[in-house]
């Protein structure tokens, strides 16, 4: 049987994300035995299914239906994709398209679903955080189908197989459901990086005030080339779109350095960010949450210490 791994495709490429879900599903197939494929699906994607033979075989589904991301039509094709092509478990990097898409899938084929995996045991169980991350349940899928998303910052990005896998058009028919269409798609246009891929992220908080206040994480982010994160109640006062927000029920980041400016760290916003490796926290109250998760900490006005902080890096790399 094989673990099937649905790609995730932006602009007819192959994103990153899609890695880290075939690193957990080689990590399952060792465990049990099974093999890995990759499941390339939408509309005009050959060269996305090209860039995921690097990785293994790659199964197509090439369809207008597909053009758009309805997830009841997807969710029909994956499952049938998955029945073609034998797969025993499905699986895909957690994010807004797969958490829209896969727990409908599993509904489709009647399988378990473990949801925000991030970590196989030897025995193929699976770990997963639960309460904001302040437990880790070990659980076990007990149907014979079963269906995954994952953390992309618990599983590394896939190195390429040894040698290239085959690209085969599967045996799928896609039909769209009617349910839903999409009217329009307004990407996002960022010079900054993506807030899931950067190795830098400057997140901020309330006590930024407001849009005016915001501008001071600006220079900082500039200086490192960094991503711009936010807290919840940053983004529900407006200031910032939801796209922004780093926690539970926003992104999941584990940069290498993340600064939080000014944001208390509620357990909400510190399960988005504390696998980060080094943590910077700048806050006026030296009771702040934050401060227990930080690496290091500096007790100031923002608006004061962030431009000076800037000033010395500067000066330190000047020199
Ligand atoms: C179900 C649920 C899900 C949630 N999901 C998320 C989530 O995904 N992400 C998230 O972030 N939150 C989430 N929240 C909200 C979370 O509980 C907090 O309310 C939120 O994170 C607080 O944001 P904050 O730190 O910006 O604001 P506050 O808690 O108000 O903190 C502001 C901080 O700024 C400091 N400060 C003020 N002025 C300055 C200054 N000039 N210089 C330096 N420091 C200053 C203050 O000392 C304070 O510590 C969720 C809540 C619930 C109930």
């Amino acid at each position: 049987m094989s673990i099937l791994v649905i790609a995730e495709v932006s602009g007819g490429k192959l994103r990153k994300a899609t890695l880290n879900a075939v690193t957990f599903a080689r990590q399952l197939a060792a465990a049990r035995g099974d093999t890995v494929a990759i499941g390339v699906l939408g509309a005009g994607v050959g060269g996305a299914a090209a860039e995921a033979a690097a990785f293994g075989p790659v199964h197509v589904v090439d369809a207008p239906a597909l053009a758009t991301c309805t997830a009841g039509t997807w969710a029909g094709a994956v499952a049938d994709l998955a029945g073609a092509v034998g797969a025993n478990a499905v699986a895909a990097t957690s994010s807004t398209f797969s958490r829209d898409l896969l727990p409908r899938v599993a509904a489709r084929l009647g399988a378990g679903m473990v949801s925000e995996v991030v970590a196989v045991t030897p025995d193929g169980r699976f770990k997963r955080p639960m309460w904001a991350g302040n437990v880790v349940a070990t659980v076990e899928v007990k149907t014979p189908k079963a269906v995954f998303t994952v953390r992309s910052t618990e599983f590394a990005l896939a190195d390429p197989a040894g040698a290239p896998g085959a690209v085969a058009a599967a045996a799928v028919t896609v039909a769209d459901d009617g349910k839903a269409k999409v009217v329009s798609f307004a990407p996002t246009v960022s010079a900054r990086p993506d807030l899931g891929e950067a190795k830098v992220v400057v997140s901020g908080g309330r006590g930024l005030k407001d849009k005016e206040g915001w501008k001071v994480l600006d220079p900082l982010a500039d200086l490192f080339g960094a991503a711009v994160g936010a807290t919840r109640a940053v983004v529900d006062a407006g200031i910032v779109p939801n796209d922004l927000q780093v926690g539970q029920t926003g992104k999941v980041v584990a940069p290498n350095l993340y600064f939080a400016v000014a944001l208390s760290g509620a357990i909400q916003h510190i399960a988005g960010m504390k696998a980060s490796k080094v943590i910077v926290a700048i806050n006026k109250d030296e009771e702040a949450p934050i401060f227990s998760v930080a690496d290091y900490g500096l007790v100031g006005d923002a608006f004061k210490v962030v431009p000076e902080m800037i000033e010395e890096i500067k000066r330190a790399r000047a020199g």
